[in-house]
């Protein structure tokens, strides 16, 4: 009798949450039709957004949005780590602690105080950070929230067992493969020399500064981009806004922000 081939179990992928507002996981859900394409190569055993499946794991991607606000956290992401045989940081918080890592610049408690009415009862850190902060990750994709191909590709890139091919130049380079007019030139501060590509140029396609929600690429000058914002008349006080958005705790970003505190 000829002996039937056991069919081959599908890689388990879950997705978790932490601090955030969610865009990052809703990027994963618009991506619609590939998504379809993905659940069938793919056992989607975690993801509280999408389905009710909680299962405990091991996993063999996990992909997780949010950053690191409380002990709780802490745990969640060891534990997430331990089941996971890669993990991925899916966009600005989970990077480099998000919009809410304005906190690890002031006082976390006085605004406790302000925010709640039994700030007693509230157990959180004194900063908001990334993940690998805490533990070792596999592949960080940036921006805020992430792009949605730039997330196909690392989902593929880790199904195939290779690494994600993910550009680290800058928005500069998106800015001219579209054809755009540097609006440096004409006076906006723009933070595009300095910032991680992934967006394809938006804002200064519309004519808007970037103002580095993808954070920093790779070797960034951003000493040389202040003197050459501040020759064009942007404060040191508006310096220190400039790098303090999305980002402000990448290294990159915090230190040049706080050259620039007085
Ligand atoms: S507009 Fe901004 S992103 Fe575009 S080339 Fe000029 S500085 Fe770079
Ligand atoms: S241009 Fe800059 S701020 Fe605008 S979406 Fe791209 S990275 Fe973000």
């Amino acid at each position: 009798m000829k002996r039937r081939k056991k069919p081959q179990s599908k890689p388990k992928m879950a997705v978790f949450k932490f601090a955030s507002c969610d865009g990052c996981q809703l990027s994963l859900l618009d991506l619609e039709d590939e998504l379809l394409e993905i659940a069938g190569q793919v056992d989607i055993a975690y993801f509280r957004e999408a389905t009710s499946k909680q299962a405990e794991g091991p996993f063999d991607i996990s992909l997780a949005d949010g950053s690191i606000t409380t002990p709780h956290d802490i745990e969640r992401i060891r534990e997430v780590r331990q089941r996971s045989r890669y993990l991925v940081s899916l966009g600005a918080c989970a990077t480099a602690g998000g919009i809410q890592a304005l906190r690890n610049f002031k006082d976390v408690s006085e605004f406790r105080s302000l925010v709640y009415a039994k700030p007693e009862y509230i157990e959180t850190l004194a900063t908001s950070t990334g993940f690998a902060d805490h533990v070792p990750v596999d592949f960080e994709l940036r921006g805020c929230p992430i792009n949605k191909r730039q997330l196909l590709e690392v989902i593929s890139a880790f199904l195939a067992g290779r690494k994600p091919s993910i550009s680290s130049h800058s928005v500069c380079v998106e800015c001219k493969l579209r054809g755009n007019v540097c609006i440096m030139v004409t006076g906006t501060p723009c933070l595009g020399p300095v910032t991680h590509a992934g967006c394809g140029a938006l804002c200064p396609t519309y004519r808007r500064g970037c103002y580095g929600c993808y954070g920093p690429m790779e070797t960034p000058n951003t000493p040389s981009l202040a003197h050459a914002l501040k020759a064009a008349g942007v404060s040191e006080t508006d310096l220190v806004r400039l790098y303090r958005t999305f980002n402000a705790n990448a290294p990159e970003f915090r230190k040049e922000s706080q050259a620039h505190e007085r």
